[in-house]
C-alpha cells in the first residue's frame, strides 16, 4: 500500500507522489520541480495498522484485515503503556530499555497493560471479549477465512473497546504523546534515511479512523468511520505498483 503525500513547499494539493507506507512513518519526498523534502506523520502506528486492516476489509481481503486489526491492537497495548508511563514521569529512554525485555512476548505487554491500568486507574482494565480473542487466533494461527460481517463484527468491537480510551487520552493526556515524536526517537528512526538530517523536515497529521492527533475529533463509531474512510481513501491511498 502506498500513501499520498504532496511536495509541501510547492503548494500543490493536486499533485500527489504515491510514496510505499513506511514503518517508521517518516517519507522522503522528491518533488519534480526539486524540492527534497522529509515529511514525518504524527499519527501512532496503532492507528495506521488500522487504516490499513479497514482498507483491506473494503476490498474484501478479510484475513488480511484480520491480521491488520490485532495488530493494531498489540500497539495500542504499547501506546496506552507508553503514555500512562509517561504520566508517571518515566523517561523515554528507560521505557525504551524495559520494552526491549518484552518486545517479542505479546502476552507480557498485555500484562504490563493491564498493571498499568489498574497502578493508574485503581480499576480493573477494560479487557477483550473472550470469543474475539479465540476469533483472532483461529484466522492468524489455524488458517481459518473469516466472513466478511464477521470480520466487520471483529474490527467493530475493537473500535468500540479503543474509542472510549483515545477520547480519555486526547482530553487528559495529549502532552504524554510526546514520545511519537520524540527527538532521540526520531534519530533513531532517521538511521533509516539515506540523507539524514540534510532536507527540510515537516511534521504533519492526516485524518484517521481514530484522530488521534488530529484537530478532529475521534468518529462515533466504526460503521461511520469506515464510511469516512471509503470516502477519503483514493485521496490519501494508492495500493498499484
Ligand atoms: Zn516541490
Amino acid at each position: 500500500m502506498k500513501i499520498l503525500l504532496n511536495c509541501l513547499p510547492c503548494h500543490d494539493v493536486s499533485k500527489l507522489y504515491p510514496i510505499e507506507i513506511q514503518d517508521t512513518a517518516i517519507y522522503e519526498i522528491d518533488c519534480e520541480k526539486g524540492h527534497k523534502t522529509v515529511q514525518i506523520l504524527n499519527e501512532a502506528q496503532f492507528e495506521t495498522l488500522f487504516e490499513l486492516g479497514s482498507l483491506a476489509l473494503l476490498d474484501g481481503y478479510t484475513r488480511e484485515a484480520v491480521s491488520s486489526y490485532a495488530s493494531s491492537l498489540e500497539r495500542f497495548y504499547e501506546f496506552c503503556i507508553r503514555v500512562l508511563l509517561s504520566v508517571h514521569k518515566v523517561n523515554y529512554s528507560t521505557m525504551n530499555e524495559t520494552w526491549k525485555m518484552v518486545t517479542v512476548q505479546s502476552e507480557r505487554q498485555l500484562g504490563a497493560f493491564y498493571f498499568i491500568w489498574l497502578l493508574h486507574y485503581k480499576k480493573t482494565p477494560p479487557k477483550i471479549a473472550q470469543k474475539w480473542v479465540t476469533f483472532r487466533n483461529d484466522v492468524i494461527h489455524k488458517g481459518y477465512i473469516p466472513k466478511y460481517d464477521e470480520t466487520k463484527q471483529y474490527a467493530t468491537s475493537l473500535y468500540e473497546y479503543m474509542l472510549p480510551i483515545i477520547i480519555e487520552f486526547k482530553r487528559n493526556y495529549t502532552k504524554h504523546f510526546e514520545h511519537l515524536k520524540d527527538k532521540d526517537f526520531l534519530i533513531d528512526k532517521y538511521a533509516c534515511l539515506s540523507s539524514p538530517f540534510v532536507r527540510d523536515t515537516y511534521f504533519l497529521s492526516k485524518e484517521t479512523m481514530f484522530n488521534l492527533v488530529s484537530s478532529k475529533d475521534p468518529l462515533g463509531n466504526f460503521d461511520e468511520a469506515l464510511a469516512m474512510l471509503a470516502k477519503r481513501k483514493d485521496t490519501l491511498y494508492s495500493n498499484s505498483f
